[in-house]
């Protein structure tokens, strides 16, 4: 089967990063750090990264892998507690390891695009980590823009009364499954059918800042989904869409924001793992996402993904400018 080494250590890395974000979201309150353009880091974001990466390094050493984080604000004398407790979180689950491996480790995620490079966002939805909903560690391998390998952790996640925990995983032509991240059955994923009425609904990210809920609204109702939106954090809102829960997740820029250019990270996993269910994704002028070119994308605004049976129309009502 086509990467399947790639697709074993990336199951594996992230299942770990998962175990290591639980510990801590479930230990003391989660520290909150501001970078530098305001967002949140925790403890948890940087050991994810450097759990990954050094998964990533020992597996792949020739590999690019472009992260979220960096170690700037962890190598300041002031951040050295951090730092500390970074490496406690991550010692327990690989000994032995020295606060200089994890800042090593989380460099190793610094890289840029290249012809093949994998994709991390250690925690997806920093702000729902800290308010105890929705997060998610996203990993994926691109070559040549093309995404080919994509594992999303959902820690948080339960669908219809099952378990809760969920690990979602896609190789490029061979579909997606979904499994508790506990371990168990993979289950093969599949999008909601055109007729599947019951599941006629739309998501979109609980911070309003991250886009534009007006008009998102305006174009779900204007598709015929009449359900108010389930709000998430993070790319469980591409596993709700690939494991049937909804039809649409829309992601149109946000007033304040109009020129946010989204980043890779945010999106690669996700979207394999919704077209390799039966979905598509695109920009909201219907152009594919760029994976080859840079860290966010340089050419396109927002994000429409759907089960694949509205999403023309969906472009359509984008297209005629419905109203907001
Ligand atoms: P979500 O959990 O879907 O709200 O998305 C979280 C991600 O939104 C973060 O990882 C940020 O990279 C990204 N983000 C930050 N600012 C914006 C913005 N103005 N528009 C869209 N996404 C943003
Ligand atoms: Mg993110």
């Amino acid at each position: 089967m086509a990467y399947e080494q790639e697709k074993q250590i990336a199951i594996a890395a992230v299942t770990q990063a998962a175990l290591l974000c639980e510990a801590v979201r479930q230990g003391l309150v989660p520290q909150a750090i501001e970078k530098n353009d305001k967002s949140p880091v925790t403890i948890a974001d940087y050991g994810a990264q450097a759990i990954v990466c050094k998964a990533l390094a020992t597996a792949f050493p020739a590999d690019a892998v472009v992260g979220e984080e960096d170690t700037t604000d962890l190598r300041q004398p002031e951040a050295a507690p951090v730092l500390a407790a970074v490496t406690e979180q991550v010692q327990r689950l690989m000994p032995g390891t020295t606060d200089r491996d994890v800042l090593q480790s989380i460099d190793h995620g610094t890289g840029t695009v290249a012809p093949r490079y994998w994709t991390l966002d250690p925690i997806d939805g920093t702000k729902g980590f800290l308010r105890g909903d929705q997060y998610a560690i996203a990993l994926a391998l691109v070559e040549d823009g093309d995404l080919k390998v994509g594992v999303l952790g959902c820690p948080f996640l339960s669908f219809d009364g099952g378990e809760t925990g969920l690990l979602l995983v896609a190789v490029r032509g061979e579909g997606t499954v979904m499994m508790p991240l506990s371990g168990g059955t993979p289950q093969p994923l599949t999008v909601a059918a055109a007729d599947d009425r019951d599941h006629w609904r739309f998501v979109e990210s609980v911070e309003s800042g991250h886009g534009d809920q007006s008009q998102q609204s305006a174009i779900a109702q204007a598709v015929g989904i009449t359900a108010p939106s389930m709000r998430m954090d993070s790319q469980a809102k591409y596993a709700a869409v690939a494991a049937g829960q909804a039809v649409l997740y829309l992601r149109l820029p946000s007033p304040k924001s109009p020129n946010y250019r989204e980043k890779i990270w945010d999106h690669a996993a996700g979207v394999l793992v919704v077209e390799e269910a039966g979905g598509r994704v695109t920009d909201m002028h219907g152009k594919p996402l760029d994976f080859g070119s840079a860290a966010r994308f340089p050419d396109n605004q927002g994000v429409v993904v759907s089960n694949g049976t509205i999403h023309d129309t969906v472009l359509a009502a984008l297209g005629a400018g419905a109203p907001v």
